[in-house]
């Protein structure tokens, strides 16, 4: 019988997570995140730079993108082949200039003794990582992290 159209998207496997930006979400992100990624069976050094990368993104919707109000974050992951899939999005002010918040030690917030190196922590342990944002319109972080290079071999 011919499968529905649409069928193989169906069996790409996603997930997605709402929650408002307190602090304590963090760890809900990364362990969420984790425990998806498992059927992609990574190593452990590959899963603790993932979560790291996730962590930063959420960390930085929570204290930048809503500072002191509660909004709030989406998660959307999707697995493809042999790679993993994660957007970190928040409503919340945005990035006036992203290829300045991309440098490493920028911070905008240096009196909460940020370091600015979030987003450099995450272009290190991830394979392709895309910053959409614009002031007053949120700030949408795309980041892919290739698990295994070619899945035929998993
Ligand atoms: P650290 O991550 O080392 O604690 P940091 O958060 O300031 O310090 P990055 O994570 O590299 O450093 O982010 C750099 C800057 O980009 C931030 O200081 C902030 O101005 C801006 N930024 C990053 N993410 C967001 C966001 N979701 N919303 C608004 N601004 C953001
Ligand atoms: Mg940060």
């Amino acid at each position: 019988m011919d499968k529905p159209l649409g069928h193989a998207v169906l069996q790409k496997n996603y997930m997605r997570l709402q929650f408002p930006s307190r602090s304590e979400n963090e760890s809900l992100a990364r362990v969420a995140v984790a425990a998806f990624v498992a059927e992609l069976d990574p190593t452990l050094e590959q899963l603790t730079e993932l979560k790291t990368a996730v962590s930063e993104a959420v960390t930085n919707a929570i204290i930048h993108g809503y500072e002191d109000a509660v909004g709030e974050v989406r998660i959307a992951c999707a697995i493809h082949g042999g790679s993993v899939e994660v957007i970190v999005e928040d409503d919340g002010v945005g990035i006036e200039d992203v290829e300045l918040a991309r440098q490493p030690l920028y911070t905008s917030r240096p009196d909460l003794e940020r370091s600015g190196m979030g987003i450099t922590i995450m272009e290190n342990f991830v394979d392709e990582l895309v910053i959409d944002s614009a002031p007053g319109r949120g700030t949408r972080v795309r980041m892919r992290k290739i698990i295994h290079r070619d899945p035929e071999c998993q």
